[in-house]
C-alpha cells in the first residue's frame, strides 16, 4: 500500500532527475531521500502503535508474548537505522559545495571549484568572511610594499 506508492514516487523522481540534468539531480536525490525520512517516520510511528497496543492487551489479559514483543522492537530498531542512514546521506550532499559553473563536486573546505577554478557559493558564512578578511589583509600590505607613483616626488 504506502510501499507502492513510495517505490511509484522514486520512479517518477528518477525520471525527472534524468530529464532536468546534473545540477538539479542533487536537489531531486535530496528531496527523495526526504521523502525517504517522511515514510520511515510514519512507519516508525505505525510500530509503536502497534508495539503499544500489543503490550498493552498483553498486560490487560496477563498473557506474554516476548517473541512477538522482542520481533517488533526488532523492526523498530531497523527503521530507526535507516532513518539515520538516509539521514547521513541528506548532510553528505548537503555539505558538498557543486561549482556553479561546472558542476564539480568540491569538498566543504574548498573555496575555489578544483576542477574549473571559479568562486564556490554557498559556504558557510563565517569560514567565507574569515577568508575575505585574510584576503583584504593580504591586499593590505601588498600595497604598503608596492611603492605609489607619487613617492618619486
Ligand atoms: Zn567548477
Amino acid at each position: 500500500m504506502s510501499s507502492s506508492f513510495f517505490d511509484d514516487f522514486l520512479g517518477k523522481a528518477k525520471g525527472v532527475a534524468d530529464a532536468a540534468g546534473k545540477k538539479t539531480g542533487e536537489l531531486v536525490e535530496i528531496s527523495k531521500l526526504k521523502l525517504q525520512c517522511v515514510q520511515l517516520n510514519s512507519d516508525i510511528r505505525e510500530r509503536y502503535e502497534k508495539l503499544g497496543s500489543a503490550v498493552y492487551s498483553m498486560v490487560k489479559s496477563d498473557y506474554e508474548n516476548p517473541e512477538l514483543v522482542n520481533s517488533m522492537v526488532e523492526e523498530i530498531t531497523e527503521l530507526l537505522d535507516k532513518l539515520n542512514e538516509t539521514s547521513e546521506k541528506i548532510a553528505d550532499i548537503k555539505n558538498i559545495s557543486i561549482c556553479t559553473c561546472c558542476g564539480a563536486k568540491n569538498p566543504p573546505e574548498n573555496c575555489y571549484c578544483s576542477k574549473c577554478g571559479s568562486r564556490l557559493t554557498g559556504k558557510e558564512q563565517g569560514f567565507d568572511k574569515e577568508y575575505q578578511d585574510m584576503a583584504s589583509e593580504a591586499g593590505k600590505s601588498a600595497e604598503e610594499e608596492t611603492p605609489s607613483e607619487n613617492s618619486g616626488e
